[in-house]
């Protein structure tokens, strides 16, 4: 009959998983799910395609980085 490996104490799971990193990665991996998921693309500007964040802010307006060199 199959059972179950007894619980291994924090510590030792944080060492096998390879230091607290690892393992709090795969902690976070395992509540959150893979990281793709939930994490959204930035929104890409309609007029050029390029991202929001490379975009300049002139007086209130979105310009794109093309556009604003003209
Ligand atoms: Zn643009």
């Amino acid at each position: 009959m199959w059972q179950a490996p007894p619980k291994k104490p924090l510590r030792q799971r944080i060492r096998e998983a390879g230091g607290f990193y690892h393992w709090f990665n795969a902690t976070l991996i395992r509540l959150a799910g893979p990281p793709h998921v939930g994490v959204r693309a930035k929104p890409l500007c309609m007029n050029c395609g390029r991202q929001k964040n490379d975009h300049l802010l002139i007086g209130g307006e979105v310009h794109c980085p093309d556009g604003a060199r003209a």
